[in-house]
Parts: structure tokens; sequence; C-alpha cells
């Protein structure tokens, strides 16, 4: 169902009005993490005041250790649809649970499905029985012809409304957090008709990477790109290291806006 040669037009993604696929790149910004509703409002209003719409932000956080930050849970999606509507934004954030699904409908625009669960089949399922785009992205030992069969099992309950994301493959290479596989985009937009983001924040770890590989995914033809921004990195709770502060995310959106790679 996702195959290109079952339906050549390209799907676009409907978010709040936002028109994901339609050929201009879309932006997604936010914390790792929900931590409080002031952290997040404050990064919804500097996305606010560059013309954007789409905020993301994780509730519920897989993490590598079970004693590191969890996540909020429901009262991070709470957090995330109250700013969603005091600032006119659509809010994206991740799943993990089958069971949590149904309640994420009613506080976010667009559920994430992460890279550990790409080959949650459950959750999948999961997500395709729901009107909600989804935005799934690779796992970290993918390959490219899982992660299309991945998007396969959500389409195949019912859901089309998906948004694939390349985030970085494990390799042997250690000079990034992962190996950010930049081909996958063209490849994915041969192979399937769905929109494809990059995530620069996890495929690269690096702070001054970010802004070469947004614009190495944009000028490749990704539609999207995603990268985390934080209103003070130094105590974020998750991805610290990684996370940009309001200067640098200024710094940013003024550096890939003058490469015309953007509106
Ligand atoms: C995230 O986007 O918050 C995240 C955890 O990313 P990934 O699933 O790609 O590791
Ligand atoms: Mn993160």
């Amino acid at each position: 169902l996702v195959s290109r040669k079952k339906k050549s037009e390209n799907t676009i993604v409907d978010i709040k009005g936002e028109k994901v696929g339609n050929g201009q790149p879309h932006l997604v910004f936010g914390p790792c993490a929900v931590e409080s509703y002031e952290q997040v409002a404050t990064v919804a209003k500097a996305v606010k005041d560059k013309g954007l719409k789409l905020l993301r932000g994780g509730a519920f956080k897989p993490r590598t250790s079970p004693y590191d930050f969890q996540g909020l849970g429901l009262e991070g999606l709470k957090i995330l649809k109250k700013v969603a509507d005091e600032f006119d934004l659509a809010v994206i954030s991740e799943i993990v649970s089958p069971s949590d699904i149904e309640t994420a409908v009613d506080y976010l625009d667009v559920i994430q499905i992460g890279a550990r669960n790409m080959q949650n089949f459950e959750l999948l399922k999961a997500a395709g029985q729901v009107n909600k785009p989804v935005l799934l992205k690779r796992g970290m030992s993918a390959t490219i012809e899982e992660f299309i069969n991945a998007a396969e099992y959500i389409m195949a309950q019912g859901n089309g409304q998906i948004i694939l994301c390349e985030r970085g493959i494990r390799t042997y290479e250690k000079a990034t957090r992962n190996t950010l596989d930049i081909t996958a985009v063209p490849i994915l937009k041969q192979e399937t008709h769905l929109p494809v983001f990059v995530d620069v924040t996890h495929s690269t770890g690096r702070k001054d990477l970010l802004l070469p590989a947004a614009k190495a995914a944009l000028a490749i033809g990704a539609d999207g790109v995603m990268a985390e921004v934080h209103p003070d990195p130094a105590v974020a709770l998750s991805d610290s290291a990684q996370q940009m502060d309001l200067n640098q995310f200024d710094q940013f959106m003024s550096e890939l806006s003058k490469s015309a790679l953007v509106r």
C-alpha cells in the first residue's frame, strides 16, 4: 500500500492545515522531553515567532537506562495540548504503548513512533487504527525494506497518514551518535509515496552538524527536518549535549533561510 507502484502521486499529510509533502519543507522543533509547561511554552513561542507550526516534545521517553528520566507521561501530553491550543501549533509526541494510542488521539496532532519501536508490530497496528497522522522513525538497525514494511503495517490497518523519518543508523562510526543515511531519503521517495523527514539531532548527536545535515536533507529532497530545541540545554533531563538553545535556534533558522532551501 505504501509503494509508489500502487500510487504514483505523493501522499500529502494534513497536520492542522499544514500540508506535509506538498513540496514546501516543514520544520519541526521542540525539546527532547516535555519537562514543564514553562519549558514547552518558551520553545513554542520561539517556534511561533519564526512563523512555524509544528512543535515536538517527548512525554513518554524510551531511555536506554531505566534510571534515566522516563518522561512525564500523560501529564506531558496535557502540557503539549495546552501549549498547542494557546499558541495555535500542532504537536508531535512519541507513544510507546499500544494502550496509549487511543488517549494520544485526544492530545496530539501527530503520533510519533520512535526508532526503538519501529518493529513493535502491536503498536504499529494500533496506530493504524486511528485517524491521526503518524511520524514513523527508522529503527537504528533497520534496513530500508524493514522500515517500509513497518509503514505498511500502519497503512494495512487503514491509516494512510504516515510520515517517514530517517534518524540515523548504527554503524562502526563513532564521530557521530548515529550515521545519517542521507540517501535513504531519495530511496524512500522513490519506493513509497509518503513524505520523508530527517531528524538531524538524533542522527548526528552533534550541534555543529545540525545545519549542514539539515541543508543536505532538504537538498536531497526531504519534505521536512526535525531538530531539538531547549530553553536551557545544560539542565535538560535528556539529550542535554545535543539540543540547541534559543540563540542557536535563531542562528540555525537564519542560516537555513539564507540557503534558499526554505521559503
Ligand atoms: C525522539 O525523537 O525523541 C527520539 C527518542 O528519537 P529516536 O526514536 O529516533 O531515537
Ligand atoms: Mn532526544
